[in-house]
């Protein structure tokens, strides 16, 4: 089948209806703007299935979502969206580059939840945007903006409880949100561990509770039995409809 689109951690086919797009998760992973390569094996299966649960989930919550079904262990259809090239980070817990950009410690629990936005651009390196970059370079209006926020807090709160019930924290995560033909603000891409940070409550050591990205970021080992330990508490939880 032709191509849409081949991004580093999915890729995009068209489908009869326009209106609706296949997309295949791989077991491929980058890092570090993908100037790190490698390969998680199973990670494709693993993050289309946690991905499609949890938006099913967020669904029944009343967040609109761009997924449709799950035809396949790796596949998910969605709804055709133009994707808005804002990446939305939540943070609860300092991590990352934020402690990178501000000095804070590691582990520290953020007085309230932080919503920033990234410009998804890669060869500028994601740079930070301010409000108003984002309403100089039209990304979004001052309303999309609102509602992105919004959105994204809501997401975090159910997520949050979500994963604690689970046995996990949720650090951080990055949200991505596409506009479907009749203008509706959809949650787009994936909610997975190449997209958020997960500590696990149960394990105390900072090496040890990385149940995300991180372990193949920073080479701690057993990445795939991290990402199977959340697929395991995720899927648990959620049994997909
Ligand atoms: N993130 C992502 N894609 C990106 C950048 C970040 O999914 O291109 C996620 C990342 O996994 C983490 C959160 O967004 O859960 C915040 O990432 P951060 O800004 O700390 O960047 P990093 O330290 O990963 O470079």
């Amino acid at each position: 089948m032709e191509k849409i689109y081949e991004g580093k951690a999915k890729i995009l086919y068209p489908t009869d209806d326009k209106d609706i797009l296949l997309t295949q998760f791989k077991d491929d992973a980058t890092a570090f703007n993908a100037q790190k390569r490698g390969t998680i094996k199973g990670k494709g299966e693993i993050n289309c299935q946690i991905s499609s649960a949890l938006f099913q989930w967020l669904e029944s919550k009343g967040i609109a979502t761009h997924f449709i079904d799950q035809p396949a262990p790796r596949q998910m259809r969605v709804r055709a969206v133009k994707i808005i090239p804002v990446e939305v980070v939540v943070r609860n817990i300092a991590a990352g580059s934020l402690c990178r950009q501000t000095g804070l410690a590691e582990g520290i629990v953020l007085p309230f939840p932080l919503v920033e936005f990234y410009l998804k651009n890669d060869e500028l390196g994601d740079p930070l945007l301010t409000r108003d970059r984002l309403l100089v370079l039209e990304l979004a209006t001052t309303e999309q903006l609102k509602q992105l926020r919004s959105f994204a807090l809501k997401i975090n709160t159910y997520l949050t409880e979500f994963f604690a019930s689970c046995q996990i924290t949720l650090v951080d995560f990055k949200l991505e949100f596409g506009l479907d033909t009749q203008g509706n603000l959809l949650l787009a891409d994936e909610i997975s561990p190449d997209t958020c940070r997960l500590w696990d409550q149960q394990k105390n050591d900072p090496s040890d509770r990385v149940l995300d990205k991180d372990r193949f970021r920073r080479d701690l080992g057993e990445v795939e039995t991290a990402y199977q330990e959340v697929q395991q508490r995720v899927l648990e939880k959620l049994v997909i409809g």
